[in-house]
């Protein structure tokens, strides 16, 4: 079905199954977030309402257990997928907030679980992942910019983020330091939820983006910051983050898909009128939609054992996260040469959705990083 089709003037219906969660997310989508999308891609509007509606219709708890989620990571994914086809940038804090909720409830602090994660999954409190540098860090990109000195019932942790999306005043954030011994980092790493507002907390404003700028995103820079038991995450943090490293690149796939999806349907609606020509363009929509659903299936047949934690399992989830990129690419693109001058005004989504395709392509795994990784695994030794 093209986006065009589909009716814009909806009412969230009440989510009780992954249909109605769906019909639900379709109609914020297609209502108020279609409303949005222009001031949130170009003059920074962050949407707390948007998302708000989005989590407490239980689109970023669907993949987390019982009692707050369905234990459905491919609805988790597919609830992402329909927010994407209008709004990447929206997309893009579903999946913060939603790997957020993961992170929490894997935990099994029992401060992180109970009351916090319920507010969590129904949106009432907003959070997102301050993990690009801990997941370069472990493929061996970077060093990690985070210190963490052990003192008496927790940490004091220092240094400077550069980026970190879907915060603000209340929010909080997944985070991994470096845990010293003495000056230098000891070979283990503690992971925490970070606070927005707490003391030694500063939060700086980023440049403009070229997309994503609606994402409420800054730099942070943390001094002397205490990280007590009541916020930790996992000590030592890398175990913990093999478990979930999987599941944190699977549940990203609905962005490069949704945003793949909003490609196809801007060709096709300018088929009618343009199809004599665009019959010489090389990806053409139908094409484009065949390949996205193969991929779909594959991501469905992941999502059913997130945490599978072999090689291999990781391995493909990659291979998928670094299709879903290469083909969000590649559609965004078709579609701007499908639409022509219409796309390329400012006001359409096709030229958006370029922007947003780019950010697929950078945002940690950026498929360089996914390459690397999977040249890296690929080898006998490799863990
Ligand atoms: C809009 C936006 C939102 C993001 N949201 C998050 C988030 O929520 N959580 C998260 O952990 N990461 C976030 N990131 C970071 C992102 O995931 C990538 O890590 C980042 O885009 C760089 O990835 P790269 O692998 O291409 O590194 P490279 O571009 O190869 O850069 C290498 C290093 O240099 C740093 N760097 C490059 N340019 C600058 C600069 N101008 N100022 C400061 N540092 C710089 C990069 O951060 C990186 O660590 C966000 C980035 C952007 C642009």
């Amino acid at each position: 079905m093209h986006l065009a089709d589909l009716p814009r003037d909806v009412t969230a219906p009440a989510a009780s199954g992954p249909d109605d969660l769906l019909a639900a997310v379709r109609a914020i989508a297609l209502g108020p977030l279609a409303q949005q999308v222009q001031s949130i891609d170009r003059d920074g509007h962050y949407p707390a309402g948007i998302l708000k509606q989005l989590a407490a219709a239980g689109a970023m708890s669907a993949h987390l257990d019982a009692p707050v989620g369905a234990g459905d990571f491919f609805l988790a994914i597919q609830a992402m997928a329909q927010v994407s086809r209008v709004c990447g940038a929206t997309g893009f804090m579903m999946w913060c907030q939603g790997v957020c909720g993961l992170y929490m409830q894997q935990s099994g602090n029992p401060a992180l679980l109970g009351d916090a994660l319920a507010r969590h999954a129904s949106g009432e409190a907003l959070g997102g992942t301050a993990m690009s540098n801990p997941m370069k860090n472990y493929a061996r990109i970077e060093s990690l910019l985070l210190r963490a000195k052990p003192v008496e019932g927790g940490f004091i942790v220092n240094g400077t983020l550069p980026w970190v999306s879907n915060l603000g005043d209340g929010h909080y954030c997944g985070a991994v330091a470096a845990v010293l011994d003495g000056e230098t980092p000891a070979s283990r790493e503690v992971m925490f939820l970070l606070r927005c507002g707490a003391p030694g907390v500063e939060l700086r404003e980023c440049p403009s983006f070229s997309a994503m700028e609606g994402t409420g995103t800054y730099g942070i820079r943390l001094k002397d910051y205490f990280v007590g038991a009541a916020d930790l995450i996992a000590e030592p943090a890398r175990p913990y983050i093999a478990r979930i490293r999987a599941a944190f690149v699977l549940l990203q796939c609905g962005m490069g898909t949704g945003i793949t999806q909003g490609a196809i349907d801007s060709m096709w609606d300018v088929e009618a009128r343009l199809g004599h020509v665009n019959q010489f363009l090389d990806e053409r929509p139908d094409a484009l939609q065949a390949e996205l659903d193969a991929l779909n299936g594959r991501i469905r047949d992941l999502a059913k054992t997130p945490f599978d934690s072999s090689v291999d399992f990781f391995i493909a989830v990659l291979e998928a996260r670094a299709h879903c990129t290469e083909l969000c690419l590649r559609a965004a693109q078709s579609a701007l040469l499908h639409q022509g001058a219409r796309g390329y005004l400012m006001v359409s989504p096709v030229q958006r959705r370029v922007r947003e395709s780019h950010f697929v392509a950078i945002v940690t795994p950026a498929i360089k990083h996914l390459r690397k990784e999977m040249a890296r695994l690929a080898t006998p030794a490799a863990a």
